[in-house]
Protein backbone atom coordinates (compact mmCIF):
# COMPACT_ATOMS: atom_id res chain seq x y z
CA UNK A 1 0.00 0.00 0.00
CA UNK A 2 1.23 2.94 -0.86
CA UNK A 3 2.51 6.28 1.53
CA UNK A 4 -0.46 8.32 0.17
CA UNK A 5 -2.49 5.90 0.89
CA UNK A 6 -1.97 5.92 4.90
CA UNK A 7 -1.41 9.79 4.86
CA UNK A 8 -5.08 9.98 3.29
CA UNK A 9 -6.10 7.74 5.90
CA UNK A 10 -4.17 9.61 8.88
CA UNK A 11 -6.13 12.70 7.69
CA UNK A 12 -8.89 11.82 7.54
CA UNK A 13 -9.26 10.14 11.15
CA UNK A 14 -7.31 12.95 12.06
CA UNK A 15 -10.16 15.41 10.96
CA UNK A 16 -12.74 12.76 12.50
CA UNK A 17 -10.89 12.81 15.73
CA UNK A 18 -10.72 16.82 15.53
CA UNK A 19 -14.60 16.66 15.31
CA UNK A 20 -15.48 14.03 17.55
CA UNK A 21 -13.76 16.24 20.32
CA UNK A 22 -15.40 19.30 19.00
CA UNK A 23 -18.36 17.97 19.63
CA UNK A 24 -17.75 16.30 22.72
CA UNK A 25 -16.70 19.97 24.06
CA UNK A 26 -20.33 20.96 23.49
CA UNK A 27 -22.92 21.23 26.06
CA UNK A 28 -26.03 19.40 25.39
CA UNK A 29 -29.22 19.40 26.73
CA UNK A 30 -32.71 17.77 26.71
CA UNK A 31 -35.13 20.92 25.36
CA UNK A 32 -38.79 20.16 26.81
CA UNK A 33 -39.52 22.53 23.64
CA UNK A 34 -38.16 19.90 21.61
CA UNK A 35 -38.29 16.83 23.23
CA UNK A 36 -35.01 16.18 22.22
CA UNK A 37 -31.48 16.49 23.34
CA UNK A 38 -29.69 19.56 21.93
CA UNK A 39 -26.63 20.97 21.33
CA UNK A 40 -26.80 24.30 23.49
CA UNK A 41 -25.97 27.42 21.48
CA UNK A 42 -26.44 30.68 22.85
CA UNK A 43 -28.85 33.51 21.36
CA UNK A 44 -25.84 36.38 21.78
CA UNK A 45 -23.93 35.69 18.47
CA UNK A 46 -20.48 36.25 20.36
CA UNK A 47 -21.34 32.57 22.38
CA UNK A 48 -20.74 34.21 25.85
CA UNK A 49 -23.50 35.99 27.94
CA UNK A 50 -26.52 34.09 28.45
CA UNK A 51 -30.74 34.82 29.65
CA UNK A 52 -31.81 32.11 32.22
CA UNK A 53 -35.12 32.47 33.69
CA UNK A 54 -35.69 30.10 36.56
CA UNK A 55 -39.67 30.23 38.48
CA UNK A 56 -39.14 30.79 42.00
CA UNK A 57 -40.77 30.21 45.28
CA UNK A 58 -44.33 30.89 46.17
CA UNK A 59 -43.92 32.89 49.45
CA UNK A 60 -46.99 31.34 51.15
CA UNK A 61 -44.73 28.08 53.10
CA UNK A 62 -41.71 27.10 53.86
CA UNK A 63 -40.10 25.64 50.46
CA UNK A 64 -39.81 21.68 50.96
CA UNK A 65 -37.16 19.71 50.01
CA UNK A 66 -38.77 18.85 46.71
CA UNK A 67 -38.76 22.66 45.70
CA UNK A 68 -35.23 22.14 46.74
CA UNK A 69 -34.34 20.09 44.33
CA UNK A 70 -36.04 22.29 41.83
CA UNK A 71 -33.30 25.14 42.83
CA UNK A 72 -30.33 23.15 43.46
CA UNK A 73 -30.82 21.98 39.81
CA UNK A 74 -30.90 25.44 38.43
CA UNK A 75 -27.64 26.20 40.36
CA UNK A 76 -26.12 23.57 39.35
CA UNK A 77 -26.89 24.74 35.36
CA UNK A 78 -26.05 28.24 36.61
CA UNK A 79 -22.42 26.85 38.09
CA UNK A 80 -21.76 24.50 34.91
CA UNK A 81 -22.59 27.30 32.47
CA UNK A 82 -20.34 29.59 34.25
CA UNK A 83 -17.65 27.32 35.01
CA UNK A 84 -17.91 27.02 30.90
CA UNK A 85 -16.86 30.82 30.64
CA UNK A 86 -20.33 32.10 30.01
CA UNK A 87 -21.78 35.36 31.55
CA UNK A 88 -24.91 34.07 33.07
CA UNK A 89 -27.78 36.51 33.88
CA UNK A 90 -29.93 34.70 36.45
CA UNK A 91 -33.30 35.23 37.18
CA UNK A 92 -35.30 33.99 39.64
CA UNK A 93 -38.87 35.84 40.58
CA UNK A 94 -40.65 35.44 44.07
CA UNK A 95 -44.39 34.93 43.41
CA UNK A 96 -46.04 37.30 46.21
CA UNK A 97 -49.33 37.62 44.88
CA UNK A 98 -51.20 34.61 43.84
CA UNK A 99 -54.63 32.23 44.59
CA UNK A 100 -52.71 30.10 47.52
CA UNK A 101 -51.03 33.34 49.02
CA UNK A 102 -54.19 34.96 49.07
CA UNK A 103 -55.88 32.40 50.98
CA UNK A 104 -52.77 32.16 53.67
CA UNK A 105 -53.70 36.20 53.77
CA UNK A 106 -57.32 35.85 54.47
CA UNK A 107 -56.59 32.85 57.02
CA UNK A 108 -53.97 34.68 59.20
CA UNK A 109 -55.53 38.42 58.69
CA UNK A 110 -51.85 39.48 58.31
CA UNK A 111 -51.16 42.50 55.56
CA UNK A 112 -49.98 40.49 52.58
CA UNK A 113 -45.90 41.71 52.74
CA UNK A 114 -45.91 41.04 56.06
CA UNK A 115 -47.14 37.39 55.24
CA UNK A 116 -44.86 36.71 52.52
CA UNK A 117 -42.39 38.50 53.81
CA UNK A 118 -41.16 35.61 56.66
CA UNK A 119 -41.66 33.13 54.10
CA UNK A 120 -39.14 35.10 51.52
CA UNK A 121 -36.45 35.69 54.23
CA UNK A 122 -36.57 31.97 55.29
CA UNK A 123 -36.07 31.14 51.72
CA UNK A 124 -33.32 33.12 51.36
CA UNK A 125 -31.86 31.67 54.48
CA UNK A 126 -32.07 28.02 53.21
CA UNK A 127 -30.67 29.12 49.82
CA UNK A 128 -27.27 29.83 51.60
CA UNK A 129 -27.63 26.86 53.76
CA UNK A 130 -27.49 25.25 50.35
CA UNK A 131 -25.05 26.90 48.90
CA UNK A 132 -26.41 27.80 46.22
CA UNK A 133 -25.64 31.45 44.31
CA UNK A 134 -27.49 33.96 44.82
CA UNK A 135 -29.63 35.20 41.46
CA UNK A 136 -28.75 38.37 39.70
CA UNK A 137 -32.00 39.72 39.76
CA UNK A 138 -34.90 38.81 42.44
CA UNK A 139 -38.05 40.46 41.13
CA UNK A 140 -41.77 40.37 43.33
CA UNK A 141 -44.55 39.94 41.36
CA UNK A 142 -46.05 42.99 43.18
CA UNK A 143 -43.33 45.26 42.01
CA UNK A 144 -44.14 44.24 38.17
CA UNK A 145 -47.88 45.71 38.59
CA UNK A 146 -47.34 48.09 35.86
CA UNK A 147 -45.43 45.65 33.35
CA UNK A 148 -48.06 42.89 33.91
CA UNK A 149 -51.06 45.49 32.59
CA UNK A 150 -48.85 46.62 29.78
CA UNK A 151 -48.35 43.51 28.50
CA UNK A 152 -52.37 42.98 29.27
CA UNK A 153 -53.28 45.94 27.55
CA UNK A 154 -50.55 44.60 24.21
CA UNK A 155 -52.69 41.35 24.26
CA UNK A 156 -55.93 43.14 24.00
CA UNK A 157 -54.76 45.34 21.32
CA UNK A 158 -53.63 42.00 19.19
CA UNK A 159 -57.09 40.74 19.90
CA UNK A 160 -55.99 37.47 21.90
CA UNK A 161 -57.30 39.03 25.06
CA UNK A 162 -60.75 39.92 26.43
CA UNK A 163 -62.77 40.95 29.39
CA UNK A 164 -65.45 38.19 30.41
CA UNK A 165 -68.78 39.37 31.93
CA UNK A 166 -67.28 38.50 35.51
CA UNK A 167 -65.06 41.41 34.99
CA UNK A 168 -61.70 39.25 34.74
CA UNK A 169 -59.36 39.51 31.78
CA UNK A 170 -58.89 35.90 29.84
CA UNK A 171 -56.68 34.79 27.11
CA UNK A 172 -58.46 33.52 24.50
CA UNK A 173 -57.16 30.35 23.12
CA UNK A 174 -59.31 30.09 20.10
CA UNK A 175 -58.17 33.47 18.90
CA UNK A 176 -54.42 33.22 19.62
CA UNK A 177 -54.73 29.69 17.16
CA UNK A 178 -56.69 31.66 14.76
CA UNK A 179 -53.37 34.10 14.59
CA UNK A 180 -51.42 31.32 13.45
CA UNK A 181 -49.80 30.86 17.00
CA UNK A 182 -49.76 27.14 18.12
CA UNK A 183 -51.18 26.44 21.66
CA UNK A 184 -49.44 23.09 23.31
CA UNK A 185 -45.59 23.71 22.30
CA UNK A 186 -44.15 21.76 25.77
CA UNK A 187 -47.48 19.56 25.68
CA UNK A 188 -49.29 17.90 22.90
CA UNK A 189 -53.15 19.01 23.54
CA UNK A 190 -55.63 17.31 21.67
CA UNK A 191 -57.92 19.81 20.92
CA UNK A 192 -60.92 17.98 19.89
CA UNK A 193 -61.24 17.29 23.79
CA UNK A 194 -61.22 20.91 24.16
CA UNK A 195 -64.09 22.66 25.20
CA UNK A 196 -64.42 25.68 23.28
CA UNK A 197 -65.99 29.03 25.15
CA UNK A 198 -65.21 27.22 28.57
CA UNK A 199 -62.91 29.84 30.86
CA UNK A 200 -60.61 29.04 33.89
CA UNK A 201 -60.21 31.08 36.81
CA UNK A 202 -57.70 29.29 38.78
CA UNK A 203 -54.35 29.57 38.09
CA UNK A 204 -53.91 25.95 38.28
CA UNK A 205 -55.64 23.64 36.04
CA UNK A 206 -55.32 19.83 34.58
CA UNK A 207 -54.76 19.91 30.83
CA UNK A 208 -58.27 17.75 30.93
CA UNK A 209 -59.61 21.38 31.35
CA UNK A 210 -57.57 22.94 28.80
CA UNK A 211 -59.41 26.54 28.64
CA UNK A 212 -59.01 30.58 28.28
CA UNK A 213 -57.30 31.26 31.35
CA UNK A 214 -57.12 34.33 33.65
CA UNK A 215 -54.53 37.38 33.34
CA UNK A 216 -56.26 39.31 35.17
CA UNK A 217 -58.65 38.69 37.88
CA UNK A 218 -61.68 40.82 39.03
CA UNK A 219 -61.59 41.83 42.77
CA UNK A 220 -63.80 39.69 44.85
CA UNK A 221 -64.49 39.77 48.77
CA UNK A 222 -62.10 36.69 49.78
CA UNK A 223 -59.05 39.04 47.93
CA UNK A 224 -59.55 41.44 50.74
CA UNK A 225 -56.87 44.54 50.42
CA UNK A 226 -55.34 42.26 47.69
CA UNK A 227 -56.09 44.83 44.89
CA UNK A 228 -54.36 47.27 42.15
CA UNK A 229 -56.18 50.05 39.97
CA UNK A 230 -56.32 48.33 36.05
CA UNK A 231 -57.66 49.61 32.77
CA UNK A 232 -60.46 46.99 33.53
CA UNK A 233 -60.90 47.60 37.05
CA UNK A 234 -60.24 46.41 40.38
CA UNK A 235 -58.09 43.14 40.75
CA UNK A 236 -54.80 41.33 40.89
CA UNK A 237 -53.17 39.17 38.45
CA UNK A 238 -53.08 35.83 37.05
CA UNK A 239 -49.84 34.13 38.40
CA UNK A 240 -49.16 33.19 34.54
CA UNK A 241 -48.64 36.76 33.34
CA UNK A 242 -46.34 37.24 35.99
CA UNK A 243 -43.59 35.51 35.07
CA UNK A 244 -43.99 36.51 31.14
CA UNK A 245 -43.97 39.95 32.40
CA UNK A 246 -40.57 39.93 35.00
CA UNK A 247 -38.75 37.51 32.53
CA UNK A 248 -39.10 39.93 29.71
CA UNK A 249 -38.79 43.16 31.16
CA UNK A 250 -35.60 41.88 32.77
CA UNK A 251 -34.12 39.96 30.26
CA UNK A 252 -35.50 41.32 26.77
CA UNK A 253 -38.68 39.48 24.83
CA UNK A 254 -36.23 36.60 23.58
CA UNK A 255 -33.94 34.44 26.17
CA UNK A 256 -31.89 31.35 26.53
CA UNK A 257 -33.03 29.14 29.45
CA UNK A 258 -36.33 28.41 31.37
CA UNK A 259 -36.52 26.49 33.98
CA UNK A 260 -38.38 24.83 36.97
CA UNK A 261 -39.93 21.39 38.23
CA UNK A 262 -42.00 19.62 35.69
CA UNK A 263 -45.22 19.95 37.20
CA UNK A 264 -44.83 23.46 35.70
CA UNK A 265 -44.77 22.50 32.29
CA UNK A 266 -48.61 22.47 31.82
CA UNK A 267 -50.18 24.93 31.98
CA UNK A 268 -48.37 27.61 33.89
CA UNK A 269 -45.07 27.07 31.29
CA UNK A 270 -47.06 26.84 27.86
CA UNK A 271 -49.67 30.11 29.42
CA UNK A 272 -46.25 32.01 29.48
CA UNK A 273 -45.29 31.35 25.64
CA UNK A 274 -48.62 31.99 24.61
CA UNK A 275 -48.95 35.35 26.29
CA UNK A 276 -45.35 36.17 25.74
CA UNK A 277 -45.55 35.53 21.79
CA UNK A 278 -49.18 36.67 21.62
CA UNK A 279 -47.83 40.14 23.08
CA UNK A 280 -44.44 40.22 21.42
CA UNK A 281 -44.99 38.38 17.96
CA UNK A 282 -41.47 36.68 18.41
CA UNK A 283 -39.66 33.53 19.82
CA UNK A 284 -39.97 33.77 23.95
CA UNK A 285 -37.39 30.75 24.72
CA UNK A 286 -35.10 29.06 23.30
CA UNK A 287 -34.66 26.14 25.66
CA UNK A 288 -37.13 24.62 28.51
CA UNK A 289 -35.33 22.91 31.19
CA UNK A 290 -37.66 21.00 33.67
CA UNK A 291 -36.53 19.14 36.39
CA UNK A 292 -38.56 16.30 37.90
CA UNK A 293 -39.85 15.51 40.94
CA UNK A 294 -38.65 14.44 44.23
CA UNK A 295 -40.30 12.00 46.48
CA UNK A 296 -39.86 10.96 49.81
CA UNK A 297 -39.33 7.34 50.90
CA UNK A 298 -41.00 6.21 47.43
CA UNK A 299 -44.18 8.72 48.05
CA UNK A 300 -45.31 11.85 47.00
CA UNK A 301 -44.86 14.18 50.05
CA UNK A 302 -47.88 15.38 51.55
CA UNK A 303 -48.42 16.45 55.40
CA UNK A 304 -50.49 13.81 56.49
CA UNK A 305 -47.94 10.89 55.51
CA UNK A 306 -45.36 12.11 58.00
CA UNK A 307 -43.15 12.03 54.81
CA UNK A 308 -43.11 16.16 54.24
CA UNK A 309 -39.59 17.85 55.05
CA UNK A 310 -38.92 21.28 54.68
CA UNK A 311 -35.02 22.19 54.64
CA UNK A 312 -35.16 23.39 58.66
CA UNK A 313 -36.95 20.02 59.56
CA UNK A 314 -33.78 18.37 58.10
CA UNK A 315 -31.20 20.69 59.53
CA UNK A 316 -33.21 20.05 63.18
CA UNK A 317 -32.36 16.88 62.74
CA UNK A 318 -28.96 17.31 62.44
CA UNK A 319 -28.10 17.21 59.01
CA UNK A 320 -26.23 19.92 57.50
CA UNK A 321 -27.00 22.12 54.08
CA UNK A 322 -23.58 20.46 52.51
CA UNK A 323 -24.91 17.06 53.03
CA UNK A 324 -28.65 17.74 51.62
CA UNK A 325 -27.22 19.46 48.29
CA UNK A 326 -25.25 16.57 47.71
CA UNK A 327 -27.76 14.15 48.39
CA UNK A 328 -29.92 16.11 45.97
CA UNK A 329 -27.24 16.14 43.73
CA UNK A 330 -26.52 12.51 43.11
CA UNK A 331 -29.38 12.17 40.47
CA UNK A 332 -29.51 13.28 36.94
CA UNK A 333 -31.90 16.19 36.91
CA UNK A 334 -34.79 13.72 34.53
CA UNK A 335 -35.10 10.77 37.00
CA UNK A 336 -37.67 11.03 39.56
CA UNK A 337 -35.79 11.10 42.80
CA UNK A 338 -36.64 9.05 45.92
CA UNK A 339 -35.28 11.21 48.88
CA UNK A 340 -34.71 8.74 52.21
CA UNK A 341 -33.18 9.46 55.77
CA UNK A 342 -30.88 6.55 55.21
CA UNK A 343 -30.28 8.64 51.46
CA UNK A 344 -28.71 11.61 54.12
CA UNK A 345 -26.31 9.49 56.11
CA UNK A 346 -25.34 7.98 52.32
CA UNK A 347 -24.20 11.41 51.95
CA UNK A 348 -22.49 12.14 54.88
CA UNK A 349 -20.22 9.11 54.10
CA UNK A 350 -19.67 10.07 51.26
CA UNK A 351 -18.31 13.41 51.74
CA UNK A 352 -16.15 12.29 54.40
CA UNK A 353 -14.44 9.88 51.76
CA UNK A 354 -13.87 13.18 50.20
CA UNK A 355 -12.75 15.21 52.83
CA UNK A 356 -10.02 12.86 53.90
CA UNK A 357 -8.76 12.68 50.58
CA UNK A 358 -8.84 16.08 49.90
CA UNK A 359 -7.62 16.68 53.57
CA UNK A 360 -4.95 14.33 52.89
CA UNK A 361 -3.78 15.74 49.88
CA UNK A 362 -3.42 19.43 51.43
CA UNK A 363 -1.05 18.06 53.52
CA UNK A 364 1.08 16.73 51.02
CA UNK A 365 0.89 19.65 48.93
CA UNK A 366 2.29 21.85 51.84
CA UNK A 367 2.07 25.37 50.72
CA UNK A 368 2.97 24.42 47.12
CA UNK A 369 0.78 26.07 44.30
CA UNK A 370 0.68 24.35 40.29
CA UNK A 371 -2.06 24.36 37.49
CA UNK A 372 -4.47 22.23 38.07
CA UNK A 373 -4.17 18.45 36.54
CA UNK A 374 -6.70 18.00 33.67
CA UNK A 375 -7.55 14.45 34.00
CA UNK A 376 -10.50 15.15 36.57
CA UNK A 377 -11.81 17.99 35.11
CA UNK A 378 -11.82 16.37 31.58
CA UNK A 379 -13.73 13.50 32.82
CA UNK A 380 -15.90 15.83 34.80
CA UNK A 381 -16.52 17.65 31.78
CA UNK A 382 -17.31 15.43 29.04
CA UNK A 383 -20.34 13.70 32.12
CA UNK A 384 -22.19 16.79 32.30
CA UNK A 385 -21.64 18.16 28.75
CA UNK A 386 -23.93 15.14 27.97
CA UNK A 387 -27.04 16.15 29.41
CA UNK A 388 -26.10 17.21 32.85
CA UNK A 389 -25.00 13.61 33.38
CA UNK A 390 -24.22 14.37 37.15
CA UNK A 391 -23.78 10.71 38.00
CA UNK A 392 -21.02 10.12 35.64
CA UNK A 393 -19.44 13.25 36.76
CA UNK A 394 -19.30 11.63 40.41
CA UNK A 395 -18.69 8.29 39.07
CA UNK A 396 -15.45 10.64 37.90
CA UNK A 397 -14.53 12.25 41.35
CA UNK A 398 -14.68 9.02 43.33
CA UNK A 399 -12.79 7.46 40.41
CA UNK A 400 -10.12 10.39 41.45
CA UNK A 401 -10.41 9.89 44.85
CA UNK A 402 -9.50 6.12 44.61
CA UNK A 403 -6.39 7.07 42.50
CA UNK A 404 -5.31 9.99 44.62
CA UNK A 405 -5.88 7.40 47.65
CA UNK A 406 -3.75 4.55 46.23
CA UNK A 407 -1.00 7.15 45.28
CA UNK A 408 -0.42 9.17 48.73
CA UNK A 409 -0.80 5.54 50.60
CA UNK A 410 2.13 4.28 48.57
CA UNK A 411 4.12 7.42 49.28
CA UNK A 412 4.25 8.07 45.72
CA UNK A 413 2.73 11.58 45.50
CA UNK A 414 5.05 14.58 45.06
CA UNK A 415 4.16 17.68 46.76
CA UNK A 416 3.49 19.31 42.99
CA UNK A 417 1.48 16.42 42.09
CA UNK A 418 -0.64 17.21 45.05
CA UNK A 419 -1.15 20.30 44.72
CA UNK A 420 -2.29 20.35 41.05
CA UNK A 421 -4.78 17.40 42.08
CA UNK A 422 -6.30 20.16 45.06
CA UNK A 423 -6.31 22.79 41.87
CA UNK A 424 -8.28 20.02 40.02
CA UNK A 425 -10.66 19.54 43.22
CA UNK A 426 -11.16 23.10 43.30
CA UNK A 427 -11.60 23.89 40.05
CA UNK A 428 -14.48 21.28 39.76
CA UNK A 429 -15.69 22.33 43.30
CA UNK A 430 -16.80 25.68 41.87
CA UNK A 431 -19.80 23.03 39.80
CA UNK A 432 -20.74 21.26 43.08
CA UNK A 433 -20.28 23.53 45.51
CA UNK A 434 -19.46 21.18 47.90
CA UNK A 435 -16.75 23.01 49.67
CA UNK A 436 -14.73 21.62 52.77
CA UNK A 437 -16.34 20.10 55.73
CA UNK A 438 -16.85 22.43 58.32
CA UNK A 439 -16.70 21.36 61.46
CA UNK A 440 -18.71 23.08 64.38
CA UNK A 441 -21.28 23.35 66.04
CA UNK A 442 -22.37 26.38 64.76
CA UNK A 443 -25.44 27.70 63.29
CA UNK A 444 -26.05 26.63 59.33
CA UNK A 445 -26.31 30.55 58.66
CA UNK A 446 -22.67 30.79 60.17
CA UNK A 447 -21.39 27.69 58.09
CA UNK A 448 -22.49 29.50 55.01
CA UNK A 449 -20.25 32.16 55.93
CA UNK A 450 -17.94 29.94 56.56
CA UNK A 451 -18.07 28.31 52.95
CA UNK A 452 -18.31 31.95 51.46
CA UNK A 453 -15.18 32.50 53.40
CA UNK A 454 -13.27 29.53 51.65
CA UNK A 455 -14.58 30.70 48.06
CA UNK A 456 -13.61 34.37 48.93
CA UNK A 457 -10.03 32.88 49.60
CA UNK A 458 -10.06 30.74 46.24
CA UNK A 459 -10.85 33.78 44.46
CA UNK A 460 -7.90 35.91 46.31
CA UNK A 461 -10.75 38.36 47.86
CA UNK A 462 -8.96 38.45 51.01
CA UNK A 463 -10.72 41.79 51.84
CA UNK A 464 -13.64 39.98 51.69
CA UNK A 465 -12.20 36.78 53.70
CA UNK A 466 -11.09 38.96 56.02
CA UNK A 467 -14.15 40.98 56.97
CA UNK A 468 -16.03 37.67 57.18
CA UNK A 469 -13.86 36.72 59.76
CA UNK A 470 -14.54 39.35 61.41
CA UNK A 471 -18.11 39.44 61.08
CA UNK A 472 -18.07 35.69 62.46
CA UNK A 473 -15.67 37.07 65.62
CA UNK A 474 -18.36 39.71 66.40
CA UNK A 475 -20.98 37.00 66.84
CA UNK A 476 -18.58 35.05 69.45
CA UNK A 477 -16.93 31.96 66.98
CA UNK A 478 -13.38 32.76 65.81
CA UNK A 479 -12.20 30.45 62.53
CA UNK A 480 -9.17 27.85 62.66
CA UNK A 481 -7.68 27.15 59.31
CA UNK A 482 -6.91 23.56 59.77
CA UNK A 483 -5.51 20.38 56.89
CA UNK A 484 -9.13 19.38 56.77
CA UNK A 485 -10.78 22.62 56.08
CA UNK A 486 -12.58 25.33 58.21
CA UNK A 487 -13.20 24.96 62.06
CA UNK A 488 -15.25 26.90 63.60
CA UNK A 489 -14.94 27.48 67.52
CA UNK A 490 -17.05 29.85 70.33
CA UNK A 491 -14.57 32.53 71.55
P1 LIG B 1 -43.70 26.66 44.17
O1 LIG B 1 -43.10 27.39 45.34
O2 LIG B 1 -44.81 25.75 44.54
O3 LIG B 1 -44.08 27.62 43.06
O4 LIG B 1 -42.56 25.71 43.59
C1 LIG B 1 -41.24 26.13 43.40
C2 LIG B 1 -40.53 25.14 42.49
O5 LIG B 1 -40.46 23.84 43.10
C3 LIG B 1 -41.22 24.92 41.14
O6 LIG B 1 -40.22 24.93 40.11
C4 LIG B 1 -41.84 23.54 41.26
O7 LIG B 1 -41.91 22.90 40.01
C5 LIG B 1 -40.84 22.84 42.16
N1 LIG B 1 -41.39 21.67 42.90
C6 LIG B 1 -42.53 21.59 43.62
N2 LIG B 1 -42.68 20.34 44.18
C7 LIG B 1 -41.58 19.63 43.79
C8 LIG B 1 -41.13 18.27 44.02
N3 LIG B 1 -41.81 17.41 44.78
N4 LIG B 1 -39.96 17.89 43.43
C9 LIG B 1 -39.24 18.75 42.67
N5 LIG B 1 -39.61 20.03 42.42
C10 LIG B 1 -40.77 20.48 42.97
ZN1 LIG C 1 -43.06 31.11 36.52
Amino acid sequence: MSNNFWHQRFDFLFARCALICADEMALKLFNTLSRSIQEFTPLDPAGKTIGMYCCGPTVYDFAHIGNWRTFVFADLVRRYLEFKGHAVTHVMNITDVEDKIIKGVRETKKPLHEFTGQYEAAFFEDLKALNCREPHHKPHATEYIPQIIALIEKLMARGVAYQAADGSVYFSIEKYRAAGHTYGRLLKLNFDELRPGERVKNDEYAKESVADFALWKAHTPEDGEVAWDSPWGKGRPGWHIECSAMSMKILGQSFDLHLGGEDLIFPHHEDEIAQSEGATGQSFVKYWLHGAFLLVEGKKMSKSLGNFFTLRDLLAKGFTGREIRYLLLTAHYRETFNFTLDGLQGARTALARIDECVGKLRERAGGTAAAPDTELANAFTAALDNDLNISAAWGAVFEWVRKMNRSLAAGAMMAAEAASALAAWEKIDSVLGIGLAVESEAPPELQALILERQRARQAKDFKRADAIRDELKSKGWVIEDTVKGAKLKKL
